[in-house]
Formats: structure tokens, sequence, C-alpha cells
């Protein structure tokens, strides 16, 4: 009893801390959960498509309470999301999402891993999925991932069984998840992953099925529940102090691209998984039943259970060091595990053990985050040994090369400080997500080295090993290579060491667009990731436009110092578009890429190296009008668009929304789902309505049918539906090509509709008034023609156009027809506009 009282007095809960770089520094009842960890040998594979779409819920319910190693699949990494945190999209919003999934999974227990499939966007059907995913890689990462982890027990998060319902990626990831089932373990299939992983045969799997699949609760409670198990989730930890469901939430809130901060629940709460293959187990709540989850499972295990059940009875919460001369004795026995596989694993966790109740802690701090090729590191060592055991240094090993011989004792509570070097290589590769070195496809990122398939990182090639001896016993510990800092207002703060390039290059617009044949001096940004950097840039440039000057000089003193050059683009005559990289040559090398660093408190510091590329195009584009005003909604990049072509743009608050200010416009556009997110808009409609009737032009752009502020987003009838073209070569028929919309003052033809990226759009409406006049008409394949895609109505003298197409994904990409067509949705009706203004002025 004196023991639980402690046990729950000295319960100090350290999962939200906010730094994600800093080691774990576990408490005794953290140390505890661990041994019982150490005790289970059992795991949980749960299979779904992107980050966030993992249940955290059942996954901190598995790896908390029933203590199975619990790892989260997840098919991409999220590049095609959005991001509700910063600028990053596509393969750097990837990164993030990566790490939110890591940081999530430092919350919730679980481990985390991925295919090669790239999150290309929404998809409405697997079939399409699985054409722009090289399926059979997919299908062989999952086989890949289930033969390494070597799961008792799959749970996919969406139902194989039906396709159309939802995300294609997610009815893929469950299809493909039920077929490496049966795959995994045929010796037949993907053999040369066979000889380095072996086979496995998963014992059952489920769908982590729930009421809402049923349609309502009452079906649901009605529905036959014979292949049903179900679990108590919001299970109370008092080691903790935390409700299942409440470290579930913590967990879900690291998705913070996606706004998914969530607030935790309490109380008893059934989760439902429904089995799909296997045998259902007679105990509905056991989910491993029929499966040893004992040391007995592996041959030899009997005696090394039979030293650790006793650690975890005798355990001290006052001191947890006491278990460590019986942690050592079972650490020799699980080193003679002929079980490879849990012989890694339980080796991996008992060292963690042993380490965590030594309260040894060991650290390799460089004095910077970056260096480079050939440069010497210092290293700030630190080794403490807190405990009473008798802890010897013997030897420290950097970067995996020849051990150095160190002897020290480690003094209980002497702080031990060393001194270390190491140099660079001279060709040493700069440290980037493997999955981004190569370019990959639409579906499929490449990556060259197999052995790196599946991991969520690169794995740390800068690391030290310090080789112990504890009590006698030879006991190695890698660290991987860290920076630290302390700031002002954070603290202490970790951050990765990375290795960079000497130079690199940026140009800060990714899009430049050139409405005429005038020249535009664009900024190069160069940086030095090293002292003293000479040497030139050039810039490379496809035909038909020039550069001047051809190349330029710089001398950068500091390392992490920039130097801006500016050079002249000069555009040809007519329509053109290519890619512009800035080349930067130092002695006899080149760098072409571009060094992008992401900081956020959620996640580790992120480097990314990129090529560094901006596509410049020259539009043939005639407009009308020069003043916009431009409302914000939950962000698109319309204002620098629309600057680039010419046009003035003025951010408006809805507050300033009235007559006298928007006499001043031409038009007003309203940003992506403005009418989902602002709330006093609503208040608005009327002015911005007597607005176009009095002449001005008013453009919408999508909003979701869900959650709308307002009934009224038009001066006429108009239904919101979740009709969507997500192949975004979907031919477009012109419905009207004689209408003024599709001919001043550009001529729009279906050319303009070549070259779009990722959809053609969504949430179009599928009623309106006849005020309304459809433009185009186009569909997806094997469904009916979509009309509702861009919409006009003439409104007193001037037009109100609803608009689902994807401007905010074709602007950023430099659609050069996306541009030609928003220019005449700005200029419909301004045939006479230097009449209009000076009659207004
Ligand atoms: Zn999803």
């Amino acid at each position: 009893m004196r023991k639980l009282l402690l046990y729950l007095f000295i319960s100090f809960f350290t999962i939200t801390s906010t730094q994600a770089q800093q080691p774990k520094k576990p408490n005794a009842s953290e140390i505890f959960e661990s041994l019982k960890k150490l005790n289970f040998l059992g795991s949980v594979l749960y299979v779904a498509a992107h980050p966030d779409d993992e249940n955290t819920r059942l996954i901190s319910y598995m790896a908390n309470h029933v203590k199975a190693r619990t790892a989260y699949l997840s098919l991409t990494r999220g590049d095609g999301g959005q991001n509700l945190i910063g600028p990053e999209i596509r393969e750097l919003l990837g990164v993030i999402r990566t790490q939110e999934l890591l940081a999530a999974r430092r919350t919730d227990g679980g481990e985390q891993r991925f295919t090669r499939a790239n999150d290309f966007g929404y998809s409405k059907h697997p079939d399409e999925t699985l054409a722009i995913w090289n399926k059979e890689e997919v299908l062989s990462d999952v086989v890949l991932a289930i033969r390494q982890f070597k799961p008792d027990i799959i749970i996919n998060r969406f139902d194989h069984r039906s396709p159309g319902t939802t995300h294609g990626h997610h009815t893929s990831s469950a299809m493909l998840s039920v077929e490496a089932f049966d795959l995994a373990n045929n010796p037949s299939i993907y053999p040369e992953q066979v000889k380095k992983h072996g086979t496995w045969q998963p014992n059952r799997e489920f769908f982590n099925t729930s009421w809402w699949f049923y349609g309502s609760q009452e079906k649901f409670d009605k529905a036959d529940k014979s292949k049903l198990l179900n679990f108590d989730i919001g299970t109370y930890y008092a080691s903790n102090g935390l409700s299942n469901t409440e470290i579930a939430s913590l967990s879900r809130s690291q998705h913070k691209s996606q706004g998914f901060g969530n607030t935790g629940t309490r109380g008893s709460q059934q989760e439902y998984i429904e089995l799909i293959k296997g045998e259902i187990p007679k105990d509905k709540n056991n989910i491993f039943e029929g499966i040893d989850t004992t040391w007995n499972r592996v041959s030899g295990g009997n005696a090394i259970g039979n030293i650790l059940y006793q650690v975890e009875k005798d355990f001290d919460f006052t001191n947890p060091s006491a278990s460590i001369p019986e942690l050592l004795k079972a650490y020799q026995r699980i080193e003679k595990l002929e079980d490879n596989h849990w012989k890694q694993i339980k080796s991996e966790e008992i060292k963690n053990l042993i380490y965590n109740c030594a309260g040894l802690y060991l650290e390799a701090a460089a004095e910077n985050n970056h260096a480079t090729a050939n440069e010497t590191v210092h290293l700030n060592i630190e080794l403490i040994n807190r405990a009473s055991e008798n802890v010897q240094l013997k030897t420290l090993q950097i970067n995996n090369e020849t051990p150095l011989l160190e002897e020290k004792t480690l003094v209980k509570n002497e702080k031990i400080g060393l001194k270390k070097s190491f140099s660079v290589k001279k060709d040493q590769e700069p440290t980037t997500p493997y999955w981004l070195t190569k370019k990959g496809t639409l579906g499929m990122y490449q990556v060259n080295d197999k052995s790196w398939i599946g991991k969520p990182e690169t794995p740390r090639y800068f690391n030290v090993t310090f080789g112990l001896n504890i009590q006698g016993i030879a006991i190695s510990y890698t660290k991987p290579i860290i920076y630290k800092t302390n700031d002002p207002v954070k603290g202490e703060v970790y951050k990765p060491f990375e290795i960079i390039t000497e130079a690199s290059a940026k140009i800060a617009e990714k899009v430049i667009i050139f409405e005429n044949d005038k020249p535009k001096e664009i900024p190069v940004l160069v940086k030095a990731g090293r002292d003293n950097l000479e040497g030139f840039v050039e810039i490379a440039y496809p035909n038909g436009w020039s550069v001047f000057p051809e190349k330029q000089k710089f001398a950068i003193a500091n390392k992490g110092q920039e130097q801006t050059l500016i050079f002249t683009i000069i555009p040809p005559k007519n329509q053109s578009e290519g890619l512009i990289t800035p080349m930067v040559h130092v002695a006899d090398k080149t760098y072409t890429k571009e060094l992008i660093e992401m900081e956020y408190d959620h996640i580790p510091f992120q480097t990314v190296l990129l090529p560094s590329e901006s596509k410049i195009v020259r539009l043939d584009i005639q407009k009308k009008g020069e003043n916009i005003a431009y409302i914000e909604g939950a962000g698109d990049v319309i204002p620098e668009s629309l600057q680039q072509i010419g046009y003035n743009v003025v951010t408006i608050k809805p507050e300033d929304i009235n007559t006298e200010t928007l006499s001043k416009f031409d038009a007003v556009v309203v940003g992506i789902r403005a009418y989902n997110t602002v709330e006093a808009l609503k208040f608005k409609q009327q002015i911005l309505f007597d607005f176009v009737a009095n002449g001005g032009n008013m453009i919408v752009q999508y909003n979701t049918n869900r959650r709308l502020k307002t009934e009224q987003l038009a001066p006429y009838s108009l239904t919101l539906s979740r009709d969507r073209v997500t192949d975004e070569n979907a031919k477009v028929t012109l419905l009207k090509p004689e209408h003024e919309l599709l001919n001043f003052p550009n001529k729009i033809t279906e050319k303009d509709f070549e070259g779009w990226t990722q959809e053609r759009g969504l949430y179009f409406p599928d009623k309106w008034s006849k005020e309304f006049t459809p433009i185009l008409s186009m569909h997806d394949k094997g469904e009916s023609a979509k009309k509702g895609s861009l919409l006009v109505a003439k409104h007193g003298k001037g037009y109100y156009i609803y608009t689902g197409l994807s401007f905010f994904r074709e602007f950023p990409a430099g659609v050069s027809g996306a541009y030609r067509l928003f220019a005449n949705m700005l200029s419909i009706g301004k045939e006479n506009i230097h009449a209009v203004n000076t009659i207004k002025n």
C-alpha cells in the first residue's frame, strides 16, 4: 500500500514538454511503465493513409494499457494537405507532417512507419489512387512493414470493402493491408525482403469501425456484433494522472499544421474493431487471445521472465536503481536469445531501463547545428551516473569509427566533461530527408537506399557510442550528436546536428509572372555554409529568355550570412514558361540547392535541401480594372498572384467593408472558404451585393457546404454540393464559347486548361437560379457532367461570379490559363472602364 501511495505521489507528468528535441528524462513511474512494457511480447500495427488518419485513442490504449509494441503505418507523409501554421506546402509540408506524427507517437507511446507513396491530392476512388501510386511498390512496402515489425494484430482505420465512399487513399490503405496480410508469409513474394527479414504471418486483422459507418447510433445498436471486439478506451492511468482519451487528445493535437488541436475527454468510452481475418477471440475484450505475450513466447525466455516479473513486483519507486543488478542479469540472457527479432527489441528496451534506473545522462553536443564537408567539429561530451552502481567508461566511438580508449570511473553524481573533435569527410553528402534527395513521380518517392524504406527519418549518421561497464557488464549506448543552446525565452533548446553545403542559393519567389515583355529584377540570395566563402553566381534559364549580367561575384565573411545579387530577367515577346536555377560556383564545385530551415516548437528544427528553382512565366494577358479588394478566407495567394500580373490589391478586413471603402475598387475577391471561417462576413453580404449592383465585380472562391456562416452566399440562390473534379487533366467543355467571360479581354480556349495541377476544382454548386450562367462543364471519369465550376450572374451594373475552380492551387504553380481566365473574371463588364472612372472622379 505504501508503495502504491508513493507511486501516485511521485507521478510527475512529462508528456507535455514543449521542446520536442530534448532527451527523455523519465521519472520513476514512467520507468515502471516501461518495465511492464518490457514484460509484454506482442505487437499491433495500425494502418491508414495520411498523417492524422490514425485513431490516437486506440493507439494510446494499445501502447499504454495493453503495453503492446504499437506502430502506425501511414502510407503517405501528407504532402497534399494544407498548412495552417506556416507557408510550407507539398514536400516541405510532408516533412512537417512526418515530424508531427513522430511528435504524436512520442506522446502516445507508439512507433511510426511510412511507405514510399506520395500524397498527391484528393482521389475519389482507389482505382485512381492505385494507378497513380505504383501499386506494386506500395504493396511491397506494406509487406515489408509487416515482415519487419512482425505484428500479431493489424488494425485498419478504413474499410477495404467500400471503395468510392471516402478518399481513394483511405480505401487503398485498407485494401493493400488486407492483401499484404495474405502475402507476408509467402517466401516467394518479394524474396529479397525474405532474405533480410524472413516471412511473417499476423494472427488477426481488424477494421476500426464505429457507429458512424453504420449510419446512426441506433442502427449500430441493432447491428450484429458477433465479429466485433470492444474496449473501454477511456481507461485511467494513475501513473501519470491522465485518462487514455486525454493522452489521445494530446497526441492528436500534435497535428498542428492541420488545425487538429483537440480537447481531452474523460470517462468510459467504447471503441469497436471488426474482425476481417483470423479467428475471433472468445473473450471479446482480449485482442491477443491465444497469442502468448509472455516471455515464454521466445525460446530461452522463461528464465528471463522469471527474473523480470520479479523485478516488476519488487520495483521501488523511491529507488529505481535497486532494480539494476537483476536487470543486468536479464540483459545478459536477452543478449543470448536466438530469436533475433525479440532480442533486438528487448535488448534496446532493457538497456534504456538500466540507463534510466541509474539516472545516467550521456550527451555529445556540437558547437553549431550545422557543419560542412571537411570541417572540424568540436564536441562537448557530458557523462554522469546518478546511482550508487559501479559504472565505468571504457571507450568512446565517434561516428562508428574505431573506438578510442577512454577509461574513466563515473563516480555517483559527479559530472564528467570531455572535449573531442572529428573531421567531417571531404565527400560527405549533406543531410536531408532521404525521400527528397531524388526527384520522384506524382505518386511515389524515389528511395535509392532500400534499407531506408519505411523509416520515418534519415538515420542519424553522426553519433557517439559510449562503451560502458556497469557492475562489470559491458553495455554501450549510442547517442546522436546534437546542438543545444539557451534561448532567453524558451530556455534550453535542442537542434539536430546537420551537414549542409558550403554554399546555397535561393530566389524567394517560386513563380515569377511577366504580364508583358518588360524585364524584371530578381534578387538571388546566396548563403554561406562556412566562413570566407567566395565565388560567383550564374543563372540557368530556358531558351528564348535572357539574363543580365551573365555572372556575378560574391564574397561572404561569416558562416550563416547571406548576400543578395540582383539579376535582370528579360522575357521573350510571346507566351513562354520555364525554370530558372541559380548556380553558385565555389572553386571547382557548383551548388544548385536551396537550404530551407523550419522552426516550430512542437517538432525538432528541420533542415532540408531542395533544388533551387523558380518558374518564370511570360503571359499573353490583357486585363481591365486596376484596384482589387481582397477579403481573406482560409488562406490563398490571391494578393501576390494578382499583383504579379499588375493589379493593385488591397486586403480589407471584414469590419472595414463599407460602401465608401468599396467604391475605390473595381472588383472584390473573396478568399477560399471565407464563408466557412469568417463569422463577420454574414453581416456584410448586402453591402457587397450593393457594390456589385453599382458596377463592381465580386468573385467568390470555393467554400465547403458544411458549416457555412451564411445562407446568402450570392445575390441569387445558389446551393453548394460536394461535386469536385479531381483529375487535373479532365476535359473542359466551354458551354458558352461566345460569353464575354471567355472572350474579353483574353480569348479563352481549351488550351488554357492545359497544365493544371492537382485538381480542377471542388465543392461546385449543383443548383442555381436562372440569373446564373454556367460557363464550363467538366467531370471525372465515369461521372456525370458538372456545370457548376464557374457561374456568373449580372446583378445591376456589375457581375457576381462564384467559382470552385482551384485558382488557389494553380496560381502558386504559375499556370498561365488560370491567370488569363481570372483576369477575364476581374475585367468582365469593364469595356468602358475609363469612362466610368472619369464619371466617378
Ligand atoms: Zn486521410
